[in-house]
């Protein structure tokens, strides 16, 4: 019987990627819902394409586009309540989360909460509420595959060990477009400059988080919530190819890592097959092309965003919900030009210092964080 699958975010980088996948493995793999944030247009075009029986836009004003534009008897709904029943009512094998932001914790945590096999590429939602999600997992008996390369990579590597005998686990990092500038041209970079990755084809948000490596910093807090692991045991490497997904340290010394192109169809894939690996479309490394590997340490007084993700994951509470929303928000700004590149990162700061935290928080102490964290933006401006 084929995998009934569920897409959440399926208009953008990672959801169309995705959907390219599935059609390769069309025999294995049936689209059961489609979500999308406004695109009424291309959500229709996929949900016809694919022959999907239920859809839902996150945007309300698009619902009537949306109903006149799927073929008659596709089931559609809206507003962000719509993607949660959507996730809800689905019969699903696996939900993958790829809604870029906070808005992506509503479904993700619905899909966990109904046990499902989730993919999660939407880290916004574990740097939020790891500490709700985890545990959240592990009493729905939900599974959370990690669809970001580098957790997907270290995923991957610590099938070669056992859990206790890991030292460590090494993030690595292309540096984005602004690797070896100085920091005043880093301070000034442009909106056109900071979309230029030189190794990855992504979305914008998460883009320009690479440019500002506020993108690496949300991946040291959702390593430190998908493996267990403490901020000290996650290590952070530049490795300028993007060849070498990342790797775990076990104690006797041994590395272990994943490589491959810098290609998101690979970790797609493996989550939807997972265990079984088949063959993809997504290209093959060439050695004969590869040259040489390069490797090295991050400058933190160019990249003051990894030593917020440090913080953040030592001091847990709402910190996680603060920084993300605070990066958003900085980054939205940056987007329609109302603030420099250089500064992101420096509200990103302002803002998680002046926050008061509470003590485990639930879900509504989080979203009121995330709340916080906007506004303080907008007060800072
Ligand atoms: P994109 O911007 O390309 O796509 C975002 C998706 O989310 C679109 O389907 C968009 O719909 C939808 N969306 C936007 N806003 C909302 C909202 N308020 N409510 C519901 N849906 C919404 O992002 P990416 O695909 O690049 O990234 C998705 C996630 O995957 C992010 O969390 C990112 O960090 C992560 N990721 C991405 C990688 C990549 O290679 N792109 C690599 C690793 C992780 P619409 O088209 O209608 O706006």
């Amino acid at each position: 019987m084929p995998k009934r699958v569920l897409i959440l975010g399926a208009t953008g980088s990672i959801g169309r990627s995705a959907l390219e996948v599935a059609a390769a493995l069309a025999d294995e793999i049936r689209i059961v819902g489609l979500t999308a944030g406004s695109d009424a247009a291309s959500l229709a075009e996929l949900a016809r394409r694919f022959s999907v029986p239920a859809v839902a836009i996150a945007d309300e004003n698009a619902f009537d586009q949306l109903r006149r534009a799927v073929p008659a008897g596709t089931r559609v709904l809206a507003g962000a309540e719509g993607l949660v029943e959507l996730v809800q009512t689905t019969e699903a094998d696996f939900v993958l989360a790829a809604i870029v932001g906070a808005a992506g914790l509503p479904a993700t945590l619905a899909a966990v909460e109904q046990g499902r096999v989730v993919g999660l590429a939407n880290k916004e939602s574990l740097v939020m509420a790891g500490a709700l999600l985890m545990p959240l997992a592990v009493a729905r008996g939900a599974t959370l595959i990690p669809v970001d390369s580098e957790h997907s990579a270290i995923f991957q590597a610590l099938h070669a060990g056992r859990r206790e005998d890991v030292r460590r686990v090494i993030l690595t990092a292309s540096g984005g477009p602004f690797r070896s500038w100085p920091a005043e041209r880093i301070a000034a970079a442009t909106l056109a400059e900071a979309l230029r990755h030189p190794t990855w084809n992504m979305g914008p948000k998460i883009t320009i988080d690479s440019a500002t490596m506020v993108n690496k910093a949300l991946e040291i807090i959702e390593a430190h919530w998908l493996f267990g692991l403490p901020p000290e045991q996650i290590d952070v490497l530049i490795h300028p190819e993007s060849i070498v997904h990342s790797l775990v340290e076990f104690q006797d010394g041994s590395l272990i890592a994943q490589l491959g192109t810098p290609d998101m169809k690979t970790p797609i894939q493996y989550a939807l097959t997972y265990p079984r690996r088949v063959p993809g479309i997504a290209d093959r490394l060439d050695w004969r092309q590869v040259g040489c590997l390069r490797f090295e340490l991050p400058d933190p007084a160019r990249f003051p965003a990894l030593e917020l993700g440090y913080a953040a994951a030592r001091r847990g509470g709402c910190s996680g919900a603060v920084f993300n929303a605070a990066n958003e928000a900085a980054v939205t700004h940056f987007r329609n030009g109302r603030i420099p590149f250089g500064r992101i990162v420096r509200l990103a700061e302002q803002v998680l210092g002046r926050h008061v935290d509470v003590a485990q928080p639930g879900l509504a102490d989080l979203l009121a964080a995330d709340r916080w964290a906007r506004e303080e933006v907008e007060r800072c401006l």
